[in-house]
């Protein structure tokens, strides 16, 4: 595995994979590397010739506020990591090799980013992603790139970027990877100690336990998000928000009558998590021709 730090490296490298008509699978990370980033490895290197995966904390994703500076950062051990994972490339910039003095572009998609995270989090959030996965596109030009949906509405956004702006880039969403008790694992995991770690698990817990009034028929939004509260209110846990919305656009949904995510995040301790469930619409009942059964 060759670790590369600068773009003439990395376009030079792919560049020769691409006259040997190879195909090139790339991987954005922001390091810290758990099972669900070796699961968009493995899937990258199952349907690729060339896995490029990217090591880099994007500091214009952080509010001022946020944890920029307290991110786990050990490339040596992801190195590691993705060198045991087949990986061809590691491109592990600097800060100053992707945002040179005078940088001045900024990409932001309008609606899909002003709910939920973007609302969380503040609108620079999703314009630092979009902004520096367009630009990773860009270096790496890869056939295909794989992204987790534990961070869907991350997907939606760069599936977006892709469609507006025309990337030729087939833009691949892998599951969530949990914990044995259900936690979704989170490179931010690592802040939590022994008391909410276990408290974390209600995450899970809340959004399995609307899935499952979901899956008996219930269509009331209300009340599928009631029975997510109550096991966030159980552990203790103030969500900073818990919202079911349209999976595709992200509009507000008061009936659960079409594909549906469910969304959670939460400060546990000294960690900011989110986890998320898709909930399906109940089959039409075919005696109902509104399917409003
Ligand atoms: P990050 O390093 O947190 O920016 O994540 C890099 C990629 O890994 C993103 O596409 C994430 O959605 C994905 N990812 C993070 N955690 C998980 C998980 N538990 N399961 C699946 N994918 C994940």
């Amino acid at each position: 595995m060759r670790i590369l730090r600068t773009i003439p490296e990395v376009r030079a490298a792919v560049r020769d994979a691409r006259l040997a008509n190879r195909t090139v699978g790339l991987v954005p990370t922001m390091g810290a590397f758990h099972e669900g980033h070796l699961s968009l490895m493995r899937a990258a290197r199952a349907a690729s010739d060339l896995v490029v995966v990217s090591l880099f904390v994007n500091p214009t994703q952080f509010g001022a506020n946020e944890d920029l500076g307290a991110y786990p950062r050990d490339e040596a051990r992801d190195a590691a990591l993705a060198e045991a994972e087949g990986v061809d490339i590691l491109v592990a910039p600097a800060a100053s090799e992707i945002y040179p003095e005078g940088f001045a572009t900024n990409i932001h998609v309008a609606g899909l980013t002003d709910v939920l995270d973007g609302a969380s989090r503040g609108a620079h959030h999703f314009d630092g992603v979009a902004t520096v996965v367009t630009k990773l596109f860009g270096i790496v030009r890869p056939d295909a790139a794989y992204f987790g949906q534990k961070d869907a509405q991350q997907v939606l956004v760069v599936r977006r970027v892709v469609r507006d702006l025309d990337l030729d880039v087939r833009i691949v969403t892998c599951p969530i990877v949990r914990e044995a008790d259900g936690l979704a694992m989170s490179s931010r995991n690592v802040y939590l100690d022994p008391d909410a770690r276990a408290q974390a698990t209600a995450l899970n817990r809340a959004l399995d336990a609307a899935a499952a009034v979901s899956e008996s028929g219930e269509r009331d939004v209300d009340r599928i998000l009631s029975a997510a509260r109550r096991e966030l209110d159980d552990a203790g846990i103030t969500p900073e928000y818990l919202e079911l919305r349209d999976a595709e656009t992200l509009q507000t949904v008061t009936r659960l009558d079409r594909d549906a995510l469910l969304a959670v995040a939460a400060h546990v301790g000294a960690a900011r998590l989110i986890d998320n469930h898709l909930l399906s619409a109940p089959a039409a009942n075919p005696t109902d021709p509104k399917g409003d059964a």
